[in-house]
């Protein structure tokens, strides 16, 4: 397919049926772009995107159960950002909820991240929080530089812990070992000594007490937005005007991957309701050395809804698909910048999100991204209005 023509169909000015702006993609990205355009500048915003609902990989839907469950797999909010938890607070209620993990290893159900419990269980030893950080101290690798993935993990707890709980895992979730992948990776799971099993430590934890697709309908409920689904991008750029675009699809898709594609890892999601009240413990069972998938979550724990059935999701990772996760090693990000640079040739573009600015981010993450690029054009703004008063106050003068 060739290269949509990016200029808009036809001047927008004092045209009742154009849109200031195009957003692509009805994800946080997206939709936290289209309700500050539309709520703050007042401006008029079409946001499309090729699936039938809004929400992108954080919709939710109640399945034939009536259970609330997350198609795209299990979504968690947290955060440390307080104005990003008020920002979203305008549009929902929340559930506070702290998520737990266990990893299943030689037989166990162990707290994930590894804590002194994990270490106490897997071992049958009786340590205290002091004497676990001198066991781990003397099971790490001394390493010189913290490159990979590995590195960081055997660094940090040794050769064994990282071959029970995060070599096999990640060569399921990446189809890649850890050392070929940025320390970033696994340095998203912390190691403690003390028994937080809580999986994230965030100051916020909690889930939008209706759903995340609520949230999103809240959000997009602007005269101003308009909410096309079902449709690509590429299908009506040429078609409708519009002055500005906001893209948060694959940002190597956009370029019709030109310089080769971007790798982004995908996923199998199997979903799955069973005739029984609670299929496990807690939100998420890790699988770090047996079976295809990585992982199962059950969303009663996660949503606080009660049913006598349980629905649960597999998650099995796969090279083709969706697009779900940028793939962070080197020569991604080398290539990631060439399309980056070719995305700032174009000033009536930007680029927002976990896939167009390929970035492993967080639901929150996105969302202070968004903030940020809106402030930077509320600025182009201003400053465009400010040029537009001179020039008339100058007319004006001339003409008297
Ligand atoms: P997306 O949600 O991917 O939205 C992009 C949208 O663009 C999509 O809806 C897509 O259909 C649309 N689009 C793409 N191309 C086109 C086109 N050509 N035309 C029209 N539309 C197009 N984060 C957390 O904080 N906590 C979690 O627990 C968590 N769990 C996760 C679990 C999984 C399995 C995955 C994959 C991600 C998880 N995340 C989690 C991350 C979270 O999903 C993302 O940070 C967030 O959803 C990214 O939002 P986005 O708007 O950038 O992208
Ligand atoms: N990881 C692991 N074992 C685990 C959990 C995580 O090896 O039990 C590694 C794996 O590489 C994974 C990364 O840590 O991709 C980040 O984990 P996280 O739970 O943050 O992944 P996400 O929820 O984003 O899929």
């Amino acid at each position: 397919m060739t290269r949509p023509d990016l200029r808009p169909a036809a001047p927008t000015h004092g045209s009742a049926a154009g849109f200031d702006y195009l957003v692509v993609g009805a994800g946080f990205a997206g939709s936290v772009l289209a309700e500050r355009l539309a709520s703050v500048l007042g401006q008029r915003v079409l946001l499309v995107d090729k699936r039938p609902h809004i929400g992108g990989n954080a919709y939710d839907r109640h399945d034939d159960a009536g259970l609330l469950v997350h198609p795209y797999g299990p979504h968690i909010f947290h955060t440390n950002s307080e104005d990003i938890f008020q920002y979203l607070s305008q549009f929902t209620r929340w559930r506070p909820y702290q998520h737990r993990v266990l990893a299943s290893v030689d037989g166990q159900l162990l707290p994930m991240p590894i804590n002194l419990d994990t270490i106490n269980r897997l071992y049958g030893l009786n340590l205290s929080s002091f004497e676990v950080e001198g066991f781990l101290a003397s099971l790490a690798e001394k390493k010189d530089e913290i490159r990979t993935s590995e590195d960081v993990v055997v660094g940090k707890i040794g050769r064994e812990l990282y071959n029970k709980f995060f070599r096999g895992y990640t060569r399921k979730q990446w189809g890649l070992d850890p050392s070929e992948l940025d320390a970033s990776v696994t340095s998203r799971v912390p190691t403690r000594t003390n028994r937080d099993d809580r999986y994230f430590a965030d100051h916020f934890q909690a889930m939008p007490l209706h759903g995340y697709t609520r949230m999103f309908e809240r959000m997009l409920a602007h005269p101003n937005i308009k909410v096309m689904l079902n449709t690509d991008y590429r299908d009506i750029v040429g078609l409708l005007p519009w002055k500005h675009m906001i893209y948060t699809g694959p940002i190597d898709d956009f370029f019709d991957c030109r310089f080769g594609k971007l790798p982004y890892r995908s996923l199998q999601f199997e979903h799955v309701n069973l005739p029984q009240e609670q299929f496990q413990p807690v939100g998420t069972v890790n699988y770090p050395n047996d079976y295809g998938y990585t992982r199962i979550s059950e969303f009663k724990h996660i949503t606080g809804q009660r049913h006598p059935t349980t629905s649960v999701v597999y998650e099995y990772p796969c090279a083709e698909g969706d697009p779900y996760y940028p793939v962070p090693r080197p020569e991604n990000a080398q290539l990631y910048k060439r399309y980056e640079a070719e995305a700032e040739k174009l000033p009536n573009v930007t680029f927002v999100g976990r896939l167009a600015t390929y970035r492993y981010y967080n639901m929150d993450q996105v969302v202070g991204q968004a903030l940020a690029a809106f402030r930077k054009l509320q600025a182009a703004h201003s400053a465009a209005e400010r040029s537009i008063q001179v020039a008339r106050q100058r007319a004006q003068s001339a003409e008297a």
